[in-house]
């Protein structure tokens, strides 16, 4: 079975982007297994290296938006891809807004290693 940190990389982790073009959201949504059964509203894809992302569950402690105490926030910016499901776009045909960001990610860690298994959100 898929491990909640499995389950991070395969829905936020995209470190070896090549140029992230209008149909990005579109291709990865589908090819990461969110529009299976419905399509996943909204989702960040990140562009650095699994490393780095890992390094943020020891970086700043700020509280989650479900208001649990275990989430983190990079104290670098990074390169984001946010995808958004467009008005009208029905399942099966799930159509996303592409929007390439550089911002603070911010993800909720847990576990012995202590790694990220949810995306709370960027600033
Ligand atoms: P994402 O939220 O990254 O889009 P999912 O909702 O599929 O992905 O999975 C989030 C997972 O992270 C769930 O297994 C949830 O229990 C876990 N989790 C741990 N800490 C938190 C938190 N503070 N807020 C939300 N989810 C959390």
């Amino acid at each position: 079975k898929e491990s909640r940190d499995e389950k991070f990389q395969r829905q936020h982790m995209d470190p070896n982007t090549s140029p992230v073009t209008s149909s990005y959201c579109n291709e990865m949504m589908k090819r990461r297994s969110m529009t299976v059964g419905r399509c996943k509203p909204v989702n960040t894809f990140i562009h650095e290296p699994l490393p780095d992302v890992q390094a943020v569950c020891f970086q700043g402690n700020v509280p989650c938006k479900n208001g649990q105490p275990n989430c983190y926030q990079s104290s670098s910016k990074m390169r984001i891809t946010d995808c958004r499901l467009k008005k009208g776009s029905k399942y099966p045909k799930c159509d996303y807004q592409t929007q390439q960001l550089q911002k603070s990610i911010i993800v909720a860690c847990e576990g012995n290693p202590y790694v990220p298994v949810h995306f709370d959100g960027s600033v």
